[in-house]
């Protein structure tokens, strides 16, 4: 993942609930857990799931620095699914590890290429890791490759000093970085916030101190994505800015063009992340980016 000093955790379910209909919320519980380390804002991490059928996941041997190699020579029918994800709360006493899952696909709410928001069922792709949270029950083994110390090189969010205000965008994948992130703000600091969901009912408290404009946008799942629009029709405020993006690929190319060609952002300053891309997995991306 990085260079920082990260490690394998084994964790197990200790209980799951449903923070909105298309996000489920697991809670991880584990001995060395005390060890596990965030950064808190966008956090990112590793998780390795096990195969249907399987208690829990085939790992690389845990004492090897190059764990991504290790992973890879691992038959890729055998080894643990790896998908990144983001760290929602890491809880002390109890250590507790919070992970929040935008859902989608066809069983139950959510939609294939609809951000993991809601909605009727349009597309037959879910993935393995979505439908693994649906059906995690407390017991069910896991592990995360996390880092053991705050500082680390595992998040993006890192306004410079004299940032005087943040834009942040995201769809249902990115929901539980910008709950970090809007926590991590100082008080006072100006946000403005957009958030692409399908269903009013899948839109969250998200507590700051930072003095935040969060606006949900909802549309249909035939509709093309509505963020890009509406920051354009918005008056964004003076002073200097600091974007980050994230969400679906496409998306997310948009926003950055519009704001670095369009209002003249130091591309800099703009942070973008695409989380998924509508039609590919994670290892198709994964094999994507090797091959390239
Ligand atoms: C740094 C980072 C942090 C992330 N944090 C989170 C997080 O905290 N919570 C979270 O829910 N997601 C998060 N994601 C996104 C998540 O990793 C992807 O959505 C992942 O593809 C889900 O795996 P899967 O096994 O469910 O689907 P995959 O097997 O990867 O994909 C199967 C199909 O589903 C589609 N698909 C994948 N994700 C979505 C989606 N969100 N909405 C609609 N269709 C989708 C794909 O296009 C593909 O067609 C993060 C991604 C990154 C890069």
């Amino acid at each position: 993942m990085t260079d920082a000093p990260y490690q394998f955790f084994s964790v197990e379910v200790l209980r799951t609930e449903r923070v909105t209909p298309s996000m489920a919320r697991v809670v991880l519980g584990g001995p060395d857990l005390a060890r596990m380390a965030t950064a808190g804002r966008d956090q990112r991490v590793k998780l390795f799931l096990p195969r249907p059928g399987e208690r829990e996941p085939v790992m690389p041997d845990p004492a090897r620095a190059d764990w991504y190699d290790a992973w890879r020579e691992l038959d890729p029918e055998a080894r643990g699914i790896m998908r990144t994800y983001t760290v929602r709360e890491l809880r002390r006493e109890p250590n507790e590890l919070v992970m929040d899952f935008a859902l989608h696909g066809t069983e139950g709410n959510g939609a294939a290429g609809d951000g993991g928001c809601g909605g009727t069922a349009v597309d037959a792709a879910s993935g393995p890791a979505t439908r693994w949270a649906r059906a995690a029950r407390p017991g069910a083994r896991i592990s995360v490759l996390a880092p053991v110390e705050e500082e680390n090189a595992g998040y993006d969010f890192r306004p410079p000093e004299g940032t005087d205000w943040i834009l942040l965008t995201a769809d249902g994948s990115a929901v539980p970085a910008i709950a970090g992130i809007l926590e991590s703000l100082p008080p006072g600091m100006p946000a403005r916030v957009w958030i692409e969901v399908h269903d009013p009912a899948d839109r969250q408290e998200l507590p700051t101190k930072a003095d935040a404009e969060i606006v949900w946008l909802t549309r249909d799942h035939h509709a093309p994505p509505a963020t890009v629009d509406a920051i354009r029709a918005a008056a964004l405020p003076g002073g200097i800015p600091y974007a980050w993006i994230a969400g679906e690929s496409a998306t997310v190319k948009a926003v950055r063009r519009h704001l670095v060609a369009e209002r003249g952002f130091d591309r800099k300053a703009v942070r973008f992340s695409g989380y998924w891309r509508r039609g590919a997995s994670e290892d198709h991306l994964m094999a994507a980016a090797e091959a390239a």
